[in-house]
């Protein structure tokens, strides 16, 4: 028997698979999952197409090819040991992404990896840090907007950028450094707040980035600086060496990044029912300490 396979530009498989294909405008999705990882993933085939599709639509940026083949992988595509790498997209705008990642997250790795099919600039001179940068980040809003993920997750998910020291800065790092993923989503949450003013966003910025033939840090400098308010500078976020201060969306701003890091684990159903069961038994053993000492009081009261 002929084996059953499929043939992209960039990968091919060969086995048992299912596929499943959404047209948003010109552009047609394609998604295959090979038999033996249809377990694996965290959601359902519909439920990845729909998603990417909408965020498709949601995207300022023009699809810049008529289809874009996703395939479901598993197992760490990196071959630095210290360095786990769960998806990865081609030049031709195809990409892998582990089947098992968490899909409702801010960092929904199969948003992240569309993303990077429709980046179309070349970064040179200090603006390394955007490739990934804008992927993470518009990954992280679109989870949002979509509601796969809550505003203190997103908020949670930026205040990670203390994760990493301030032994660098943004112009330094290169396209796969932590550095650009982590501090790049952290400047581009405030950049976005501060192209608000202007009614322009940060896919407007991957926009201009994809008109350009190559793109420095200087130029966009030069297009945040004619949209942004007199006291905000891109430039000097990037060129700070220390962690960029994120945009969050929840609670005081004094509220430290360990917090708010802590405040999604305290909203699960468990850690709800522990508090609940402590507060309870905290009561109760409230209740029992007093009684006695009440009783014994009215009855030497009345001995008296
Ligand atoms: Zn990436």
């Amino acid at each position: 028997m002929a084996p059953n396979g499929s043939i992209g530009s960039d990968f091919m498989y060969i086995g048992n698979y299912s596929t499943e294909t959404r047209t948003v405008g010109c552009q047609q999705l394609r998604l295959l999952v090979p038999d033996p990882l249809s377990s694996n993933l965290s959601v359902s085939k519909t439920r990845i197409v729909d998603t990417l599709a909408e965020s498709s639509r949601r995207l300022n940026s023009s699809p810049a090819r008529d289809v874009v083949r996703m395939y479901a992988i598993e197992g760490n595509l990196s071959t630095d040991s210290d360095r786990q790498l769960e998806g990865f997209a081609t030049e031709n705008g195809n990409f892998l992404a582990t089947a098992s990642y968490p899909f409702y997250q801010p960092d929904n790795i199969w948003i992240h990896e569309y993303i990077h099919t429709r980046q179309r600039f070349a970064p040179i001179a200090g603006a390394q840090w955007t490739t990934e940068g804008t992927a993470t980040y518009l990954a992280a809003r679109l989870s949002l907007e979509q509601g796969l993920t809550s505003p203190r997750e997103y908020d949670a998910f930026l205040a990670r950028t203390t994760l990493l020291s301030n032994s660098t800065s943004l112009n330094q790092v290169d396209d796969r450094s932590r550095y650009a993923y982590l501090w790049g989503a952290a400047a581009l949450s405030t950049m976005e707040y501060e192209l608000s003013a202007s009614n322009t966003s940060v896919g407007d910025a991957v926009e201009f980035m994809n008109s350009q033939r190559t793109v420095s840090q200087t130029e966009l400098d030069r297009w945040t600086d004619e949209r942004t308010r007199d006291n905000y500078s891109l430039d000097s976020v990037v060129f700070a060496q220390q962690q960029p201060t994120p945009r969050y969306l929840l609670g005081p701003s004094w509220l430290s990044p360990q917090d708010r890091h802590l405040i999604p684990y305290l909203q699960k159903p468990l850690v709800r029912l522990a508090s609940l069961a402590f507060s309870l038994l905290f009561l109760h053993s409230l209740v029992i300490s007093y009684t006695p000492y009440s009783i014994t009081g009215s009855i030497s009261s009345l001995k008296d």
